[in-house]
């Protein structure tokens, strides 16, 4: 399926001079101040006109360091290429051979650490942005007829269960059902997504394009069982022994929040930022007329540098919040957060208190939050994760007003699924250990994910179901 367009015959004409010449373009998004008071989506992705400049700064590279940089390996200056020719079809369907879910990719992917930093471009100017045109190819297929998923005839007669029905889970779903597998997803929540529903916001992540990947995967014949909780509902070993199931994917994701452990973490205004995102997204509070309770507090602190602390703080913004404050305690450039989200926090009124750690909860009479008592903090030398380790500042304590605190430190692994069975080997931190082929130590039994790695990426989970649905099909083939 193609669509050439006559307008971009010119493109190889191009001379890599002219090429050069071209500035980065800009995404269209909406006004700071109009947006951060509502959820819809906050980029409005590059029209027809701005994807095909954006592609005819890429200079097709021979070794193209940008592939080596994206982890599932793309072909990025090929789809990038028939952009600029106009065949965005074509570009979708190159993407689409090596990424299952493109529009959420283009739209989450921290690009700037992982494709554009290796762009040849970054060394003049600026990076051709990858992430941005994925994401124009990707809606534009939705939006222009994107071949219906078909339903596989040729069945092998196996049976997949796979748990969980986050990035890891849909794509190994998919993977196996396009093999000819009689698929089973078994999800927790009435939803599924994983945290691209219950997690990210809809002003980053409109739950509609999950929602058609998700329609996507039942239409080639996946079916998906929500409500279910293994390890509690049913266990692996009833799904092998009882159900009939040749193999299973564990993807359950690391969904156990983290917290400070300092006095006053128990307060009323107190919300874990997986508590708070899952009431907002999944459960819809952001709605007025959802019933579902949350607090909406005048003045928030969300504790935490990474994305989930971002799109908390964006969160409390819209929900009503005056004044909306991120208290992280290393220094900006130290921030995990992606970097368009810290811009488009700061865009959007949201303050920071960098170099800055909560020592104690304050509370008042009535024992709802009232302040956070926090020290200051100085960076020495880099710990285990590389970077520079914060260290307190004598006597620099001070207090922060405000009547909410959102904990955004970190998850871990959730232990409902992996206690519940029998034989399931697990590090010491309580991730799923596996082997090469991402089995773990119960045969026929894989997993992938962040329940494998620690709270990682979501093109990395992605990653990981497809490297499971290959290894899944060669293990069934031998039995
Ligand atoms: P998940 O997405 O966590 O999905 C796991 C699913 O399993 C869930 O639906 C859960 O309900 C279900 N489940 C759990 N236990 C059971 C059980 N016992 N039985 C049945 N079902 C179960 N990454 C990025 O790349 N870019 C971003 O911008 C980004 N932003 C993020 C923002 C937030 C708020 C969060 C929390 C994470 C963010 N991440 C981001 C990280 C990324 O979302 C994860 O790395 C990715 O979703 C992991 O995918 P997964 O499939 O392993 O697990
Ligand atoms: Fe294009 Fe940059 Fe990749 Fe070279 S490195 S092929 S310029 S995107």
């Amino acid at each position: 399926m193609t669509n050439k367009k006559k307008t971009n015959r010119d493109e190889k004409n191009l001379t890599a001079k002219q090429r050069m010449a071209i500035a980065r373009q800009k995404m269209p998004e909406r006004d700071p101040n109009e947006r951060n008071k509502d959820f819809k989506e906050v980029n409005l992705g590059l029209t027809e006109e701005l994807a095909i400049r954006e592609a005819q700064r890429c200079l097709q590279c021979k070794n193209a360091k940008c592939i080596e940089g994206c982890p599932v390996g793309i072909d990025i200056p090929g789809f990038i290429k028939k952009i600029a020719e106009g065949d965005f079809l074509g570009a979708d369907e190159l993407i689409r051979r090596d990424n299952d879910l493109p529009a959420v990719t283009g739209r989450v992917c921290p690009q700037e650490t992982q494709c554009e930093i290796k762009c040849v471009r970054c060394k003049s100017d600026a990076p051709v942005a990858i992430g941005w045109l994925g994401r124009f190819v990707a809606d534009y297929a939705m939006q222009h007829g994107k071949a219906a998923a078909k339903k596989v005839t040729g069945k092998t007669g196996n049976k997949v269960a796979c748990i969980g029905s986050g990035p890891a889970g849909i794509t190994c779903a998919g993977q196996l059902a396009k093999m000819g597998h009689d698929v089973t997803i078994f999800e927790a929540f009435h939803k599924p997504g994983g945290v691209l529903v219950y997690g990210i916001p809809e002003f980053r992540m409109p739950n509609e394009i999950v929602q058609s990947e998700i329609e996507t995967l039942k239409k080639l014949g996946v079916k998906i069982e929500t409500n279910v909780i293994v390890g509690r509902t049913v266990t692996i070993e009833q799904l092998t022994n009882d159900e009939g199931y040749d193999a299973v994917f564990i993807g359950v994701g690391a969904g156990l929040p983290s917290f400070m452990n300092i006095p006053g973490e128990n307060l009323k205004g107190v919300y874990s930022a997986n508590e708070y995102l899952t009431r907002s997204n999944l459960m819809e509070a952001y709605n007025r007329e959802s019933d579902t309770p949350i607090i909406r507090g005048k003045k928030v602190c969300v504790i935490g540098g990474g994305n989930t602390a971002m799109d908390a703080v964006r969160t409390s913004k819209r929900l009503g919040a005056e004044q909306s404050i991120i208290v992280y305690r290393r220094a900006r450039e130290q921030m995990p957060a992606r970097a368009e989200e810290v811009k488009h926090a700061e865009e959007e009124g949201i303050e920071f208190e960098f170099l800055t750690t909560p020592v104690e909860v304050l509370g008042s009479d009535t024992g709802w939050v009232r302040a956070i008592r926090c020290v200051r903090m100085k960076l020495g030398e880099p710990d285990e994760s590389g970077r520079r380790r914060p260290i307190p500042v004598e006597g620099s304590e001070f207090t922060i007003d405000c009547d909410q605190v959102v904990v955004a430190i970190g998850i871990s692994a959730n232990p409902l699924l992996t206690k519940a069975t029998t034989g399931l080997k697990l590090n010491k931190w309580g991730y799923i250990e596996v082997d090469d082929n991402l089995m773990t130590s119960i045969p026929g039994v894989f997993a992938g994910g962040d329940i494998v790695r620690g709270s990682a990426t979501v093109i990395l989970a992605m990653g990981d179901g497809k490297t499971a649905a290959k290894n899944i099909d060669a293990y069934l083939q031998k039995q």
